[in-house]
């Protein structure tokens, strides 16, 4: 067994293409390092990628890699050191260092997941309104279709369905959004509304997510343009959990 400390020795941070086109469904990369687990199963490191790791509230991504007749199904993406590792299956030979790749997403997997991480923090935005203060996040999960938020603090009431008249408010107000990227003195400034500030790490520059007049959020996901991309938002429940509350939804098609 690997570790990916081992995986990610010497190597340089990773350039994140999804961080700034998260449309982006394909590009080309040159191998850094390919290691065999076992089997057919290994790690490949390329110098940039369009697949998104498993991080904080977001899954991985999905995808293939290829290179003259060699094809690696990625079904795990992980971020160590800012390295971003893909884990998958090999068929056709191994790579080798620089070998030139073709990478692409399962964006049907990716765009669901884009859709359901706007519409948390569409939710966090209409939680806010409708229990009339902010609340901190404690954990939080935008996977494909489903998501939840979970806050700290005394909830009055199972409001559902008032939150959800507001969340689709929100998407069918055709908000823009995009992504900022702020130093430490002015983050204060510039994000409104967010829930994660209190589990927020140390970092030089952050960069936040903003939905135009609803709420600006440090986030490294990956997020759809515009509100109206999201779809409508079901919220299937809010319950007590431990110390605070659960919301869950769904993002529903058509
Ligand atoms: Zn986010």
């Amino acid at each position: 067994m690997v570790s990916l400390a081992e995986v990610v020795a010497g190597l340089p941070e990773t350039k994140k293409l999804y961080l700034d086109d998260s449309y982006k469904k394909e590009a080309e990369s040159h191998v850094l390092r390919w290691i065999k687990d076992t089997g057919r199963k290994g790690y490949v490191v390329v110098r940039e990628t369009i697949m998104h790791p498993k991080s904080g509230a977001q899954p991985s991504d999905h995808g293939v890699l290829e290179s003259a007749g060699i094809t690696f199904i990625v079904n795990k993406v992980m971020e160590y050191n800012g390295v971003i590792v893909h884990y998958g299956e090999i068929s056709g030979g191994d790579f080798k260092e620089e070998d030139c790749v073709k990478l692409r997403l399962d964006w049907e997997r990716r765009y669901k997941i884009m859709r359901t991480h706007t519409a948390g923090h569409i939710v966090d935005y209409a939680v806010v309104t409708i229990y009339g203060r902010p609340f901190q996040s404690q954990s939080a999960m935008h996977d494909v279709g489903y998501g939840f938020q979970e806050y700290i603090g005394e909830y009055s009431g199972d409001l559902k369905e008032r939150i959800e008249e507001v969340a689709n408010e929100v998407v069918m107000s055709n908000k823009p959004v995009f992504a900022e990227y702020v130093n430490a003195h002015e983050l204060s400034k510039r994000v409104f509304g967010a829930p994660n500030l209190a589990r927020l790490p140390r970092l030089d520059v952050y960069r936040i997510v903003v939905i135009e007049g609803i709420n600006a959020i440090p986030c490294g996901g990956t997020h759809v343009k515009n509100t109206s991309e999201v779809g409508r938002i079901k919220i299937e429940s809010i319950e007590q959990v431990g110390n605070g509350f659960k919301v869950s939804y769904r993002v529903l098609d058509g």
